[in-house]
This record gives C-alpha cells, sequence and structure tokens, in this order.
C-alpha cells in the first residue's frame, strides 16, 4: 500500500513557487503558536473567505505532520509557509488533500455513505434525501460516530479535523481549494467543482454535536480541530466556547469575486420578472440584450455571473430556510444544465428559454418571503 501511494505521489507536480500570505494576520498568528508549541486543540476560523480558511487549516495541518520540518525559532519571524518542507510525503499528501490523519466534515461526507450503505437509513431518511435531490441539509448523528470511532484509534500523526460546509458547482468554475478525499468518490465529480462555504447552525444535527463535545474538550493527545466560520453566530456556542475563535482578515479584504453593480441591478429587476407568471420569450430577449449585446458577454459567461449573483445574495444568509435551500439548489441545477446543454452546442436561445421556463417557481420559492 505504501508503495502504491509513493508511486502516486511521484506523478504529482513539484511545490509551486511561494504565494504572498491569504490571511496575513492569521497566518502569523498560527507561526507564533507554532513554534511557541501552544496550539490550542480547536480553532474557529472567522472570516469570509471560506476556501483561504480552509487552506489556511490545511496548511497547519501539513506543518504539524511535517517530518522534515525546518529549524526555525520564533525569533527568525518566519512566514507560515516556511514551518513545513513541502517535500516530505506527508507535506505532500496534505497538499493534495489526501493524508489519511486530515479529515473534512461536512454535508457531503456523508452523501457518499448514504449510497453505499442504505441500509443503515431508515425510509424516511431515504424519502427526505431523495426529495432534497440526495442533497443532506445536515451532519449526521452516525457520522460523528463514524468519526469518533476513527479519532479513537491511536495514530502516528497529528489529527486534524476539519469542519466546513461546500456547494457544489459545475466543473467549468474551478475552486480554490483541493478536494479532499472524502469527496472524490461522490457520483460524476469530474462534473463539479466543491466550493467551501461557512458553516451554519443547521447543518449541526443538536444530538451529534452533543456527542461530539465531550471529544471536542477532552481531545485525545495530538489532535486538532478547525471549524470554517463567517460569523460565531452561525456556529452553536457549545463549540464555540470549546474553541479559541481567530478572525481571519484576507489580503485583499477578503470580498473575493463580485458581481458589477450594474449587473446586480439588472439581475434584481430580472429574478423578479421572472419570478411572476412571466413571459418567457420577452424575458429571454431581455437578458440576451443586456448582457449578449449591451454589456458583450458570451452566454456562457452570462450565466456564470447568474450563478455568481444567486451564490453571493442567497448562500450564506444566516435565516436560509430548507425551503430556500432546496429552490438554490434546484436553480443552481437548472443553471448546471443549461451551460451543459450550451457547452454541448445545444441552440444557445432554446437552452436559455429552458432554463427560465424551469427556473421560474424556483426563483419564485427563493425571493418568497
Ligand atoms: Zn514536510
Amino acid at each position: 500500500m505504501d508503495t502504491l501511494l509513493e508511486a502516486d505521489l511521484t506523478e504529482f507536480h513539484p511545490a509551486e513557487p511561494p504565494k504572498p500570505p491569504a490571511l496575513p494576520m492569521a497566518e502569523t498568528f498560527f507561526a507564533g503558536a507554532i513554534l511557541s508549541d501552544s496550539l490550542a486543540h480547536g480553532y474557529v476560523l472567522k472570516g469570509k473567505a471560506s476556501g483561504a480558511l480552509y487552506n489556511l487549516a490545511l496548511q497547519v495541518a501539513q506543518i504539524v505532520n511535517c517530518k522534515q520540518r525546518p529549524a526555525l525559532t520564533v525569533n527568525d519571524q518566519p512566514a507560515l509557509a516556511d514551518l513545513a518542507c513541502g517535500q516530505c510525503k506527508d507535506c505532500r499528501w496534505v497538499a493534495q488533500n489526501a493524508h489519511p490523519a486530515v479529515l473534512t466534515v461536512s454535508r457531503f461526507t456523508y452523501q457518499v455513505s448514504d449510497k453505499d450503505r442504505p441500509e443503515l437509513l431508515t425510509s424516511e431518511e431515504l424519502e427526505k434525501l431523495a426529495q432534497k435531490a440526495n442533497w443532506p441539509t445536515q451532519i449526521k448523528t452516525d457520522q460523528i460516530g463514524h468519526l469518533i470511532y476513527q479519532l479513537g484509534i491511536s495514530s502516528e500523526y497529528t489529527r486534524v479535523v476539519i469542519f466546513t460546509d461546500a456547494e457544489e458547482l459545475p466543473a467549468s468554475i474551478p475552486s480554490d481549494v483541493p478536494a479532499p478525499s472524502e469527496w472524490r468518490s461522490l457520483e460524476a465529480t469530474q462534473e463539479r467543482s466543491f466550493h467551501i462555504r461557512p458553516l451554519q447552525r443547521h447543518i449541526f444535527n443538536a444530538n451529534s454535536v452533543n456527542r461530539f463535545l465531550k471529544t471536542l474538550e477532552e481531545p485525545p493527545a495530538r489532535m486538532l480541530f478547525f471549524f470554517i466560520a463567517e460569523t460565531e453566530e452561525q456556529l452553536l456556542e457549545t463549540i464555540v466556547s470549546r474553541c479559541q475563535v481567530v478572525p481571519c482578515l484576507s489580503a485583499d479584504s477578503g470580498s473575493g469575486q463580485t458581481v458589477p453593480e450594474a449587473y446586480q441591478a439588472f439581475l434584481r429587476g430580472f429574478l423578479n420578472r421572472l419570478a411572476q407568471n412571466p413571459d418567457i420569450y420577452a424575458l429571454g430577449a431581455e437578458f440576451g440584450a443586456f448582457f449578449l449585446q449591451e454589456q458583450g458577454l458570451s452566454t456562457t459567461q452570462a450565466l456564470e455571473v447568474l450563478q455568481l449573483y444567486l451564490r453571493q445574495h442567497f448562500m450564506g444568509q444566516t435565516a436560509f430556510s430548507e425551503h430556500g435551500f432546496t429552490a438554490y439548489r434546484a436553480l443552481q441545477q437548472d443553471l448546471a444544465t443549461a451551460l451543459r446543454m450550451i457547452a454541448s452546442k445545444t441552440n444557445e436561445g432554446q437552452s436559455l428559454l429552458n432554463l427560465f421556463m424551469s427556473a421560474s417557481p424556483h426563483v419564485q420559492a427563493l425571493l418568497a418571503p
């Protein structure tokens, strides 16, 4: 097994040139904690740039498992990136997000076992999952049970567990994090990319959290927990009180990719009209006139703008109902279908009409109070 893995790893790309720190203050904080040997066992990484937060947790995971750590001290004031060798087997494993001691826990992790072991689910759960188009809305109790079991097995490594939410998007929108192995076996992953999103309260099931609190409070030796969040309010108090909260401000203030104001103004009105028993042909013409003729975008680019707009306006809302989630999810699937059809050279105008036709009730549900 080890030989196989070694062989696999030699095919991976060599280390990339160093990038400027994405989260300068938080990186300095962790460099100090590692060098002074004062890491806590649980951290809430708090900030808007969820992907960067997740990568920060991976970076710490790499350092604490690196077999050839450079001999540096606090006095050298090294950057966090200098604290791991980047070359040893463990470093490369973490860089690929395939290290056996680095676990990502999300709603999506569960989807694998749903499919593999449907007999473990009650018929009620199965039906609920099906209704939600196989999109689990929570981290489940037996998922946490499995985690506690895994962590109970002794290991030569420092175990790092990252709790996060994620969103699946078409592969045409690449993710800024390496997908954890837990997600790679998901069906048709080649067509999708997973984007890190902050945790929200409703993702935790009260029972599963209660089972986990003891482990979080008195973890076995050499174990680190990270929670990716935008604010403490989106996590349960029982978790926050057992962790150290680290504010993570991005170098670029973390807004990331945003939809230009003119596009937002158009889309606000457009989505409202789409929600109200629309004239699909008129809306298709309106959409084309604005994005294609006025703004000079391609249909694909216009749909990607719409995708981004929906994500920024509806994903990560604190008061997002399950109902809203389902509508949002259905809309993103409609969009993914349209993008796929356009990529396979289906008539673009017809693809847009199909999209607006099936999206109308979902937009209505999404905009409903
Ligand atoms: Zn290393």
